[in-house]
């Protein structure tokens, strides 16, 4: 059966208790009484002796006379504490008997006993019994005493008052304690259930597509606030996952925008007539779809690798052979643009994917080709110290506009817009490098003036 924690946390709490209670009242009943019997019991036998010996004293051996008058005090007084007596001398004949002085008190006196102990103890099962001692003096028996009592105990009226309040002690202690235990349960009960009952609220709207929700409280529990603070910070990459993708939407329909038009009104004019479809006209349609095409495969390898980039595909790799690789794979490039590229420094090796360096370094260099004039010059240089190796690529072509540097590795983003469409970067090759040397661990900064030349400097860890 399902139950909310609150419900379960407070009847968990509340059968705890009434065990702890049961079982320290059953336990303590137990010996309390047990104790007291005894107690009782020991007492009623030296009560009994006091009454004997106090019995013979009142016998004068001078004048071989009974005390009566003394005699008859401690047998009334005896008969109201419960002992009922009969006193004979040492012939045997009754010298002063409670039952035949005061026969309705005697009776009165025991129903009392026998009915206060029938509902006290009814399991006792206990009556009236008689046990005869010796009256003696200087060791010689003077005459014998019958003391008749409840057995095997009897409480009086003062100890039938004490395990009263006792019991009425123990049961305050219980209630109290129940209703202390009930109050807290259901205060640790609320104290824990809120922040889940929050916490469940907030899930819920962000599972509605409210992002932006957050749980505000704080919990002293460890736990709540971890479960808290993972709630927030699922909140916060589900609401920066949600920019981004609106981002990519609009840049995506961005870019896509321009070439389209484009062909659109080239197309139109030639279609209506109003345009001769020349060789010339036709080649810069052709050039729009091209454009589009780059665009697309683009954000189709920058997708793979925001998906791949978790399975790094890491071997030991030598930094200074796998530029030496990509400077001669765009060496027809360079020469045509008569473009000197050099690369400085030894082999720097580290843990990397292959594939995924080489791509950077292809980024790296194509932009330094491409965003240079006739006759620039390119530096590579390779660096190493204890935790990282990188290299930096120098060029000396048209520089970045100071305000433009912070948002280049954006995606689709492209300072000065008119003369990038000329060279037909889409914006997406920083964007791959940055992504890619972030998997690794590692970061790219840029130095740039406009007109000088620009150095990208990347670091990566060795292991
Ligand atoms: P693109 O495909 O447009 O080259 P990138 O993401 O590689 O896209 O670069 C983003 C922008 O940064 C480029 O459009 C360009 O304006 C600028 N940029 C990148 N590298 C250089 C460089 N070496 N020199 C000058 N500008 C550069």
């Amino acid at each position: 059966m399902r139950q909310s924690i609150k419900s379960r946390l407070s009847s968990t709490i509340l059968v705890i208790v009434l065990l702890t209670i049961g079982i320290i009242s059953f336990l303590s009943n137990i010996l309390i009484n047990k104790q007291f019997t005894n107690y009782i019991s020991k007492q009623q036998e030296l009560k009994a002796q006091i009454i004997t010996s106090s019995i013979s004293q009142q016998y004068s051996t001078f004048t071989d006379q009974w005390n009566m008058d003394y005699v008859h005090a401690i047998g009334m007084f005896s008969l109201y504490e419960g002992y009922i007596i009969k006193v004979y001398d040492k012939d045997g004949m009754l010298l002063w008997d409670a039952q035949a002085h005061d026969m309705k008190l005697c009776n009165q006196i025991m129903d009392e006993i026998s009915e206060r102990m029938r509902i006290q103890y009814p399991q006792l099962n206990g009556d009236f019994t008689s046990v005869s001692q010796p009256l003696s003096q200087d060791g010689n028996v003077i005459g014998s005493v019958s003391i008749s009592y409840f057995g095997p105990f009897f409480l009086n009226e003062n100890e039938f008052r004490f395990i009263h309040s006792l019991n009425i002690i123990l049961l305050s202690v219980g209630v109290l304690s129940l209703v202390v235990s009930l109050l807290v349960g259901h205060l640790l009960a609320k104290r824990i259930s809120r922040p889940i009952l929050n916490t469940v609220e907030v899930t819920k709207q962000i599972a509605d597509g409210k992002y932006e929700a957050r749980l505000e409280e704080k919990s002293d529990t460890d736990e709540l606030q971890l479960l808290i603070t993972s709630i927030n910070h699922l909140a916060e990459s589900l609401e920066t996952m949600e920019k981004l993708r609106k981002q990519l939407t609009e840049d995506v329909a961005h870019e896509l925008r321009t070439p389209i038009t484009i062909l659109q009104s080239y197309l139109e004019a030639m279609t209506e007539g109003i345009w001769e479809p020349s060789e010339e006209r036709l080649q810069s349609c052709y050039d729009e779809v091209v454009r589009i095409g780059t665009l697309v495969k683009d954000l189709e390898s920058l997708a793979k690798l925001e998906k791949d980039n978790l399975h790094l595909n890491k071997q030991e790799i030598d930094l200074r052979t796998i530029i030496d690789q990509v400077v001669s794979t765009f060496e027809a490039e360079s020469m045509n643009k008569k473009l000197l590229i050099t690369v400085q420094g030894g082999h720097t090796y580290l843990m990397a994917d292959l594939s995924r360096i080489k791509q950077v370094v292809v980024n790296l260099l194509s932009n330094a080709i491409k965003y240079s004039e006739e006759g620039c010059n390119i530096t590579v240089a390779l660096f190493e110290n204890k935790d990282n190796v990188g290299f930096s690529i120098q060029d000396t072509g048209a520089g970045i506009p100071a305000d433009e540097l912070p948002y280049i590795f954006e995606r689709f983003y492209r300072a000065d817009k008119s003369r990038n469409r000329m060279t037909g970067g889409s914006g997406i090759g920083l964007t791959i490098v940055k992504s890619i040397l972030h998997a690794h661990g590692g970061n790219i900064t840029v130095q740039s003036e406009l007109g000088q030349g620009s150095t990208f400097t990347v670091t990566l860890p060795k292991a």
